[in-house]
């Protein structure tokens, strides 16, 4: 069904850059056996599932929509990958993103350019906009994005589904191809919230191949869907409905809020007086981790390699400049600048002292209020092309997301009204390692 789907639509919609269709067709009919017996089958037995061309699946192309990885057929599974396979989820093929991540629009991609299925002539957001618009219309069931500063729930956001980035730590990112390893989260997108929280469930927990995932019990996510939020406290952040935010993002969430009221929770006003510096600390940040994790493509190790260099340092220039797009090599300039000694306290060591203020305005309101709660993105979709060269703008995208991935802690993204024709999103974002409240909020709302 996904492949007959996938036929009807992708010429249109683009999401894919690889499919397994031969290996997917053999999982299937073997499942086709185990369905009329008594074995015992896997949490999501038979689910057809994108994967984000930036987590690894042995001997399946992974390019990470980067030039510079065009042949690298991955010798081993990303952990998460290998949870699918005990799942029992049937894996349809790989998503298009914008190259190593970087990007709100997946116009950054080497490949192809997706579009959101809502209409055709905007952007599905990024960058895992692949995963986004391939569940949107209705290609695959479940897909698997990253989020870096907003990658999930943007585009979730901007295609109409749900998306969760998870707090750090609590899936693995072992496989992942890093962006900015302090970051990243792999997440789960889906139609609903219902499927978000089982996704989330198959993919979470301990992996001792990936240090910085975290030892803590992983809860049973689809049994706090009670539908029951009443006495829940909500944190509405005045930075999230001021300036830079659309009318019809901001009306759409104070509707949310009466919704929520209605059904028995109370919201306030808060400030989380460090957002402003959210944008600035994050491109420091991310881009600083971005250059000393992509100094391993060096056109000796893995895919593109230049042809006839003069000598060892010709071919690592030349297989860079040739193998990464103009928005990578933006970011490694920037981090290679702002990691160099003499600009190292200035950039470096300041944005993590900032970073630590950001994630204080988090714990302040947990300390009184259950979520936090406001738009994911400042407007819909917009238009293909329109924000292209203009990096300020694209990055601008991201500033209610950011604050999250700084902080550490779980967001969503759930479809919330419409304006112009297209989605916008709910953001609820909970506590370190509280993805249940959030899918409790998110699963009463919906
Ligand atoms: N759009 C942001 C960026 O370009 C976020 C990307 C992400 O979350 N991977 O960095």
């Amino acid at each position: 069904e996904s492949y007959k789907r996938i036929g009807e639509v992708d010429e249109k919609v683009q999401a894919f850059l690889t499919l397994d269709e031969e290996k997917a067709r053999e999982t299937a009919s073997k499942m086709d056996e185990k369905l009329g017996s008594d074995e015992s089958k896997g949490l999501l037995f038979g689910m057809p599932i994108g994967v984000k061309d930036n987590i690894v699946t042995k001997g399946l192309r992974t390019t990470c929509a980067s030039k510079i990885l065009e042949n690298f057929d991955p010798i081993y599974d990303a952990t998460v990958v290998q949870k699918l396979h005990h799942a029992e989820t049937i894996t349809i093929g790989k998503l298009n993103m914008d190259e190593f991540a970087m990007g709100s629009s997946n116009e950054n991609s080497a490949y192809k350019k997706t579009r959101n299925p809502w209409n055709l002539e905007t952007v599905p957001g990024g960058s895992s906009g692949g995963s986004a618009a391939s569940v949107a219309s209705g290609e695959v069931l479940f897909s698997l994005g990253s989020d870096t500063g907003g990658s999930i729930r943007q585009p979730a956001a901007f295609c109409g589904v749900v998306g969760l980035k998870p707090t750090y730590g609590r899936v693995s990112r072992f496989g992942l191809v890093a962006f900015a390893s302090s970051l990243d989260q792999i997440g789960p997108i889906t139609r609903t919230v219902e499927d978000n929280a089982y996704l989330l469930q198959a993919i979470s927990g301990l992996d001792p191949m990936d240090s910085t995932s975290a030892k803590i019990d992983v809860p049973n996510f689809v049994q706090s869907l009670t539908g029951d939020i009443k006495g829940l406290k909500i944190a509405v952040p005045k930075e999230y409905l001021g300036e830079g935010v659309s009318e019809e993002a901001r009306q759409s969430v104070l509707d949310a809020l009466k919704v929520l009221e209605k059904l028995g929770a109370t919201w306030e006003e808060v400030s989380l007086p460090h957002s402003k510096y959210a944008l600035a600390t994050y491109y420091l940040l991310s881009s600083s981790e971005a250059s000393a994790n992509l100094a391993r493509f060096d056109g000796v190790r893995y895919g593109y390699r230049t042809e006839n260099p003069k000598n060892l340092l010709d071919l690592y220039k030349k297989s860079r400049a040739e193998g990464f797009g103009d928005e990578v090599k933006r970011r490694i300039m920037l981090g290679t600048f702002a990691l160099s000694s003499g600009y190292y306290d200035a950039y470096y060591k300041k944005a993590q002292k900032v970073r630590t203020l950001i994630k204080n305005d988090f714990e302040e309101v947990f300390s009184k209020y259950d979520v936090i709660i406001g738009p994911t993105t400042p407007t819909p979709a917009f238009k293909i092309g329109e924000n292209i060269d203009d990096p300020l703008t694209m990055y601008a995208n991201d500033i209610l997301t950011i604050p999250v991935n700084l902080a550490g802690v779980p967001g969503i993204s759930v479809p919330c009204g419409f304006a112009n024709g297209l989605p916008l999103g709910l953001q609820i974002i909970g506590k370190h390692f509280d993805e249940s409240t959030v899918y409790r909020v998110a699963h009463a709302f919906e």
